[in-house]
């Protein structure tokens, strides 16, 4: 029978031999459904324990949700699921655009990389015509000009690519895969598991529809989803200015500030909106078009020209730095896109450098020159690119911030900001609890994707009835309390990795205001695409399932445990000095208490923050158990 909402099939591709091969998606989708759940089954349960993530032996898996490909709004994640080398844990990252879509088309659902080429090539998938190719000739080249040379090879605007740059090359931990120029799979360093496979781009084109089981009530739904993602005033705001229009981050000289002068922040965002945007563009069909297409005009860099500044990018190279010239900052971004690396990352690592230079650790004659002062964005500029080539101090600062610090010494972890050796660039973790409590207990290492939930931030009201049919009480307290914070972070992280397997974009979710989609308008969607019965619980529940697997990873891979689940240390003991949040700082003792709390609504040993095994057979994870059981690890 035709498969319908998944393409019915996964790709397999050893690098090493040169086999590729097809399988069908049936038995995966069964017990995870799609996108992040299959990428982490496959990842959890073909991998040996002693894998070593930048080598032959990882694997990386690109896929596609069921409703990815079709009407549904923001139908279009892509989700990058591999052993992490920044944690040695789970890696997953997820990006839009177009690619995942484009890879449906071509009629799969993922793609399973595995092995390594002998020498650089790229893969083309047109259709079921899948060929490892000969990366001679772009090995070395931007994501953009690799992207670029692939379509005129094709002689193929439409073509998809999906690309790493020379940090992932040259095996930089923060190097991350571009889709569509500007989308990255940001977190983690999928671009070095990519960089030691030799495996400088995948090519996509396809041209096959997303059968959906029920075409009409579908549509009818779909149509229910796009009025409603119309009709959100969060949505209205993610439209008209972007990630930055709700986000006023204030993470300043690497985090030992959380003020800054308002007439520093508008110099930085007013240009933004009215100077140099020039138009709107959005991922597959998307009604929201949040992505922002800018060019400079004048200055230093006249005519660069390029989608994304965004509340990260802001918050990484503006306030992080004190660099309030905006052209500067887009260069910055721009640059990351282009050789490859993660934003968050590229915050962490020239917040860190730029610290211990201000602190005399280090000086001109060890940054080959370069003078580290705030606000100096030429030489951030030159510093991001050395990292991305391992040229000068930029080799000693592409391993990340926790190695950096380690190698330094000097006092220097105590500015070194990482989880669990993801490095991170957050605003906003000493005041809002429930924020840092997402962030610190992420499986892939921080970051705000995974549960942070954004709610309060986001000064929203939450009616008591709707706070206890999401939460579970009628009122979770302010943002800087503790109390009920563990509720809010248990929900957003189900809700999260529901949309991930679905392959809806999660900006588009409750995650960012109580109007837009919620986990029941996507039960309709689910059911009349794909022919299965589901509930809102079902989904949340495999949304549970798949943290839970990955939680499985960590644990199989690595010693991560309650130890790890702690916000570094600058948000521990220095208060914020300023501003609306003066004085606030996270309190041990309260955070412990907040960290029990956590681990018993998942349900997880208090103690050591690990699962129990009744816990994951209890999800129906009896594989998961089996596997960590004979690996001595529950
Ligand atoms: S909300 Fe933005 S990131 Fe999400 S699908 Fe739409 S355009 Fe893409």
């Amino acid at each position: 029978m035709e498969s319908c909402g998944w393409a019915g099939k996964i790709l397999r591709v050893d690098l090493s031999t040169g086999k590729v091969a097809a399988e069908p998606t049936g038995p995966y989708a069964d017990r995870i459904i799609g996108g992040r759940g299959i990428g982490q089954w496959i990842l959890f349960h073909e991998l040996d324990p002693s894998t070593q993530p930048v080598s032959a032996e990882n694997k990386l898996i690109l896929s596609a949700g069921p409703l990815v490909g079709t009407l549904a709004p923001g139908a279009d994640r892509l989700s990058v699921d591999f052993n992490n080398p920044q944690t040695g844990g789970v890696g997953s990252a997820n990006a839009g655009g177009h690619f995942a879509p484009e890879l449906k088309f071509a009629g799969f659902d993922a793609v399973v990389i595995e092995g390594q080429a002998a020498e650089p090539v790229f893969l083309s998938i047109n259709n079921d015509e899948v060929k490892i190719l000969d990366a001679s000739t772009i090995w070395g080249k931007t994501t953009w000009e690799t992207e670029d040379l692939l379509r005129k090879h094709a002689g193929d605007n439409r073509l998809r690519v999906a690309s790493i740059g020379p940090a992932g090359e040259n095996l930089v931990s923060g190097a991350c895969l571009i889709v569509d120029r500007s989308r990255s799979a940001g977190r983690g360093g999928s671009g070095a598991v990519l960089g030691v496979k030799k495996l400088k781009a995948i090519a996509v084109r396809g041209r096959r529809p997303v059968q959906i089981q029920d075409p009409d009530t579908f549509i009818k739904q779909a149509r229910i989803c796009w009025h409603k993602v119309a009709a959100s005033s969060a949505m209205n705001v993610l439209r008209e200015k972007g990630t930055i229009g709700v986000s006023a981050s204030k993470h300043v000289r690497n985090g030992q500030l959380e003020d800054w002068p308002t007439e520093r922040f508008d110099r930085i965002r007013w240009p933004v909106w009215n100077k140099f945007e020039i138009s709107r563009l959005a991922c597959f069909n998307c009604p929201v078009n949040c992505s922002h297409f800018y060019k400079i005009a004048e200055g230093p860099y006249a005519r660069l020209a390029g989608e994304g500044v965004e509340a990260n990018t802001i918050r990484a190279f503006g306030t992080n730095l004190e660099i309030d010239y905006p052209p500067a900052i887009f260069k910055l971004s721009t640059l990351c896109n282009q050789l490859g690396i993660d934003i968050d990352f590229a915050g962490a690592v020239l917040g860190w450098a730029f610290e211990s230079y201000q602190r005399d650790l280090v000086s001109s004659q060890d940054t080959n020159g370069l003078e580290l002062d705030w606000g100096n964005y030429e030489a951030a500029i030159q510093l991001l690119e050395a990292i991305a080539h391992r040229r000068g101090w930029g080799k000693f600062l592409a391993e990340g911030v926790r190695e950096a610090a380690k190698a330094l010494g000097k006092g220097s972890e105590d500015w070194a900001l990482h989880i669990k050796g993801a490095d991170i660039n957050e605003s906003g973790m000493r005041h809002d609890k429930a924020w840092a409590l997402g962030i610190s207990i992420a499986n892939r290492g921080g970051g705000h994707l995974e549960g942070a939930p954004l709610l309060l931030r986001l000064n929203a009201s939450i009616a008591p009835d709707i706070s206890n049919r999401l939460f579970g009480v009628t009122d979770v307290g302010p943002i800087n309390s503790y109390e009920h914070k563990e509720k809010m972070v248990f929900w957003q992280q189900r809700l999260k990795g529901a949309f991930d397997a679905l392959g809806i974009c999660y900006l588009l979710s409750q995650w960012y205001g109580l109007d837009a989609l919620g986990i029941e308008d996507l039960v309709p969607l689910f059911e009349s695409a794909t022919g299965r019965n589901t509930s809102a619980e079902e989904l949340m529940l495999y949304g549970q399932r798949i943290h839970n697997v990955e939680k499985a990873f960590n644990t199989l891979h690595t010693d991560i445990s309650r130890k790890d689940d702690y916000p570094p240390v600058r948000f521990m003991r220095e208060r914020i000095e300023s501003g609306p949040f003066a004085g606030e700082v996270i309190h041990e003792e309260e955070w412990n208490n907040l960290l029990s709390s956590y681990y018993a609504i998942q349900g997880w040993n208090p103690e050591t923050g690990l699962q129990p095994d009744s816990l994951i057979r209890g999800l129906g994870l009896d594989s998961v158990a089996d596997k960590l059981m004979r690996h001595g690890c529950i």
